[in-house]
């Protein structure tokens, strides 16, 4: 089983953070930070932020499409997976509207996925968190309790991601990918978790092979 992460991970930058950064003032980073700190829940963090943001559906779509440059090996990762028989699941903390206009029709090669919502009134962004089964005290999206799930369904389980929600994966993973130079990289470092290091997903691709 895969459990793949999408922003910073699928995607070379984080999407929800530039959305936010174009769209929102800059006071959307403390509340980020706090976050990152751990002094408050991610769905509550995200909640605050993109109350800050200002932007109509088309708009953050075209910023999204412009940003969201895809990480390379992608599709060889998800060929290989394919042709192994290995399933693949997207486990975000991000909004479904940037995440299905960048994966287009990829979404359909995984098994699961799991993202947040959002709905776009009159100007104003609402966000909504439809996984309830899947939170923890810090995640809407809990990495930790989708890696649980994937055992139960599958067997041994690969996690791959960048960040500080991704966090959660450890321990609870039998493997675990990190995007080079990445906060989750550092993470694993600091806690004696196993994890691989990566830029592109050839490697990783290379090393599941
Ligand atoms: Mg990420
Ligand atoms: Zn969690």
């Amino acid at each position: 089983m895969i459990v793949l992460d999408f922003d910073g991970t699928v995607t070379q930058k984080d999407i929800g953070d530039e959305v936010c950064d174009r769209f929102a003032p800059p006071a959307w980073r403390d509340i980020d930070a706090a976050w990152v700190r751990s002094e408050i829940s991610l769905p509550d963090a995200q909640r605050q932020m993109w109350a800050l943001a200002r932007a109509e559906r088309p708009e953050a779509l075209d910023y999204a499409r412009q940003i969201g440059h895809l990480r390379p090996g992608l599709d060889g990762l998800i060929g290989a997976a394919a042709a192994r028989g290995t399933p693949m699941w997207l486990a975000s903390g991000g909004f479904d509207f940037y995440i299905e206009a960048l994966l287009g029709d990829r979404l359909s090669v995984f098994e699961r996925a799991y993202f947040n919502r959002t709905r776009f009134v009159d100007g104003r962004i609402e966000v909504d968190f439809p996984h309830a089964e899947l939170s923890c005290g810090s995640c809407a999206v809990c990495k930790g309790k989708v890696c649980d799930a994937a055992r139960e369904a599958g067997g041994e389980v690969v996690f791959i991601g960048d960040g500080a929600s991704d966090r959660c994966a450890i321990g609870r993973a039998d493997r675990i990918f990190a995007v080079r130079g990445s906060l989750l990289e550092r993470a694993c470092a600091e806690r004696g978790q196993a994890c691989k290091s990566f830029d592109s997903f050839d490697e990783v691709t290379a090393a599941l092979a």
